[in-house]
């Protein structure tokens, strides 16, 4: 496994590869590794012949006042971790290599960056489709794995992809889970064991949801919604948003909608557990 900071040298290795007919899949990452994160990885590899993970905690996608100081880091970890997996080459840029003083271009993504974590971190989408653009271009990727736990991210950078030809395969996987529904995520080691118990309403919403529709099945998105506000807040957590969206484009659907009628239906929400922001989704079904 190579390990890299400058974008010219993951270009001319990875060019070298692509050279002797190698398929490279990427995996973009902010690092602080968990098992979410690995089994992109292994997705990954079913796909490519040469696996490229980049680890970078972008400073464009943090707003002021969000926790890119105090974001987690654990690089030797992470390494050793993917070492194991098997992964070819870690693309680690410093912010200087990565944007040098003179950088000026953002990547903006109309639409589908817009409402939900859109507005609540406004400039978020144009740092990700601008670091995911770069990591394209300098890894030459044929495909790239992104996690469903991010679901706006997937299909901003899915429309990014469409809009200007990348030709990059994007392949979403799906979220991977706590034993008791909660989402991996690099900001869950942030949660006290208080905080943690408080984060299970967050885990149990699959369940409820569908508990909810097959006792229900004509509910109405503004019904499903204040359900779930209610069950959420029985634990101190502070809902951000919480909407039903059609899953293809995120547009939300009217209040007076029948849940079970909107196309490929999906609950997303961002809830404050304490001092940590925690985003999460699913996909809205009936009981079978
Ligand atoms: P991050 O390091 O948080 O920027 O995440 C890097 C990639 O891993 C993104 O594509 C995320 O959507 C994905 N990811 C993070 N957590 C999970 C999870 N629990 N399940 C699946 N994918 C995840």
């Amino acid at each position: 496994m190579i390990i890299l900071e400058h974008p010219k040298q993951v270009q001319a290795a990875c060019q070298s590869w692509k050279t002797a007919g190698e398929i490279i899949a990427l995996v973009p990452t902010m690092g602080c590794l968990h098992d979410g994160h690995l089994k992109l990885v292994e997705c990954a590899k079913q796909y490519a012949t040469k696996t490229v993970v980049s680890i970078f905690v972008n400073p464009l996608q943090f707003g002021p006042g969000e926790d890119f100081d105090n974001y987690p880091r654990a690089f030797a970890d992470d390494a050793e971790k993917l070492k194991a997996e098997n992964c070819d080459l870690i693309f680690a840029p410093t912010a200087e290599s990565f944007y040098p003083s003179d950088f000026t271009t953002r990547v903006s993504v109309a639409g589908v960056s817009e409402g939900l974590e859109g507005i609540s971190r406004p400039g978020h989408f144009d740092g990700v489709a601008t670091v995911v653009l770069k990591l394209f271009h300098a890894t030459l990727a044929d495909v790239a794995v992104f996690g469903e736990k991010d679901f706006q991210q997937l299909r901003v950078v899915q429309q990014m992809v469409r809009d200007l030809n990348l030709g990059v395969r994007i392949v979403g996987h799906p979220t991977v889970r706590e034993g008791d529904g909660l989402a991996l995520s690099s900001r869950n080691r942030y949660l006290s064991p208080e905080e943690r118990e408080w984060a299970q309403r967050i885990a149990e919403l699959s369940f409820f949801t569908r508990e909810y529709l097959s006792g229900n099945a004509g509910a109405t998105v503004a019904e499903l919604t204040q359900a779930v506000e209610e069950f959420l807040t029985r634990a101190p957590l502070r809902i951000d948003y919480v909407r039903m969206v059609s899953s293809a484009d995120l547009k939300p659907a009217g209040v007076e909608d029948q849940v079970l009628q909107i196309s490929d239906p999906r609950l997303v929400l961002a809830a404050w557990c304490g001092k940590t922001r925690l985003i999460d989704n699913f996909p809205l079904e009936r009981n079978r």
